[in-house]
């Protein structure tokens, strides 16, 4: 049976955990999840879409997209076939379903249809991964504080630690930890009304709700919560009358000592474009930080995740993972994904070798966390002939401003370095700095050819400056 010798499903989950990171939230609800694994055959993956326009759709604008990933994941050519099937939900389709929409989650409200409804399962109310529970999550002193304030406002909600605000960089477990509070309520005391929600839907509900005169039903829906969930709130920044209606449904709960809990990308000091008055209820009661897991928690953290998996992985290649990838757990994660799936595929054990050739093309393909901020700004002092020195230095003479600018924006580009953080690493300069020089390089490539060729070279060689750096 060609099944036997050819399993690409793990290989495509591979793709869409990688094709999530980099599509936006919409294009993963639209797109991404309404694609399904069908079969492998002789070097071809065969996916089934739900309509001809959704094929044509994907097959224009991802089919390219996906073989390139397949063939980086597997070395080998693998054709794309694209069916369309009307779906009655496999486990396998759901399974896919549920990991292509990891964002989605939580856009599955009443307007956006989930594209495949668990038909089997009692039907739960809130669009929150009932994979998220405090049984999984792995404690480590980077995260004890936030587990155990998390933990007790589960099993006493509204009673202390109101309201909580849990904030930490990308991939620590913010949404594992607020969703862990949402599962363990609906578990334990169902009566209780859960809303789930990141600030992103907030954002679009409300707005939403505007344009169809609906903001009754708005209110009503956060008005009747017993408990409310709300997901990176930097995305509030900039958003006036959001935050004033996330103000009101605020005072509102509060008020009526209902529980809040929220997640942010980063203290909420470091907030731009806050009105003071939400900032100040943010903050009003407890804040706990989640920082990067240290090594001997990512090895516990790796050694749970294999757990429960058919393959097994060799002590030395865990501790291997757990030392090169030292960001965040979502990457750990990613890591060890990306090994399970090879050596599923290959039925090899993974060897040390294996893991670092595997990892080392992971790590070149995407937006990552390891290329470092001082590398870009030599290859980019470097081009334009100024030092690393004068880049992060005081000087404001032109000969130095633009290359400034640029390196700045090209961290911001294919980095997930957060300006605050660029702007630190840049001789203490402020947020706006960073978002001035980044609009205006972004000005210059739209104006100039020119400037667009040189910074897209520069791009180029400060991904290879990394990968031979390796
Ligand atoms: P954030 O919301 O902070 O960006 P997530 O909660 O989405 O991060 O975490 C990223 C991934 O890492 C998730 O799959 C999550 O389950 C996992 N994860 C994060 N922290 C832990 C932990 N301490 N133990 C186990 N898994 C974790
Ligand atoms: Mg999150």
């Amino acid at each position: 049976m060609p099944q036997e010798k050819w399993n690409y499903s793990p290989f495509w989950e591979e793709v869409v955990s990688q094709m999530q990171s980099t599509l936006s939230e919409q294009e993963c609800i639209t797109w991404l999840s309404r694609i399904s694994y069908v079969e492998s055959e002789d070097h071809k993956l065969v996916l089934a879409v739900p309509s001809l326009f959704i094929r044509d759709y994907v097959a224009t604008q991802y089919k390219t997209l996906i073989q390139s990933k397949l063939h980086e994941l597997t070395g080998e050519l693998v054709d794309v076939d694209i069916i369309i099937k009307k779906v009655t939900p496999s486990s396998e389709s759901i399974k896919t379903a549920e990991k292509a929409s990891e964002s989605v989650k939580t856009a599955k409200t009443t307007h956006t249809p989930a594209p495949f409804p668990k038909a089997q399962k009692k039907p739960r109310d809130i669009n929150i991964n009932e994979g998220y529970q405090f049984e999984s999550f792995v404690v480590g002193d980077n995260s004890a504080f936030a587990y155990n304030v998390s933990m007790a406002i589960a099993k006493n909600p509204g009673v202390s630690y109101n309201p909580c605000l849990i904030y930490g960089g990308v991939g620590l477990g913010k949404t594992h930890l607020i969703q862990s509070i949402g599962n363990y309520i609906q578990e334990n005391t169902p009566e209780l009304q859960i809303v789930y929600v990141t600030a992103e839907m907030f954002t679009n509900e409300f707005i939403q709700s505007i344009g169809e005169e609906k903001t009754p039903q708005f209110r009503n829906k956060y008005r009747k919560a017993d408990v409310l969930l709300i997901d990176d709130i930097h995305f509030l920044q900039r958003k006036a009358s959001t935050q004033e209606e996330m103000f009101h449904v605020f005072n509102n709960l509060f008020e009526a000592n209902k529980q809040l809990v929220f997640t942010c990308d980063r203290p909420i000091n470091e907030l731009r474009d806050i009105a003071d008055r939400l900032r100040n209820r943010f903050t009003r009661g407890i804040n706990v930080d989640l920082q990067p897991p240290a090594f001997e928690t990512r090895l516990a953290i790796l050694k749970r995740k294999c757990e429960g998996k058919a393959c097994h992985i060799s002590s030395d290649v865990l501790e291997y993972i757990g030392r090169s990838i030292n960001t965040n757990v979502r990457d750990l994660e990613a890591s060890l994904t990306k090994l399970i799936a090879y050596s599923q595929l290959l039925n090899k054990e993974i060897t040390l070798d294996i893991a670092r050739e595997q990892l080392k093309n992971t790590y070149s393909m995407t937006k990552d966390q390891s290329l470092s901020i001082d590398s870009i700004i030599r290859v980019v002092g470097d081009y334009f002939n100024v030092s690393p020195y004068d880049i992060k230095g005081k000087k404001r003479t032109k000969s130095v401003v633009l290359p400034r600018q640029i390196a700045m924006y090209i961290v911001r580009s294919i980095t997930e370095f957060s300006t605050t953080e660029i702007g630190y690493e840049f001789g203490g300069r402020d947020h706006t700095t960073v978002m001035h020089s980044v609009q205006r390089v972004k000005g210059m490539i739209q104006s100039d050819a020119g400037v667009s060729n040189s910074v897209q070279n520069l791009i180029r060689q400060a991904q290879n400056f990394k990968r031979e750096s390796q």
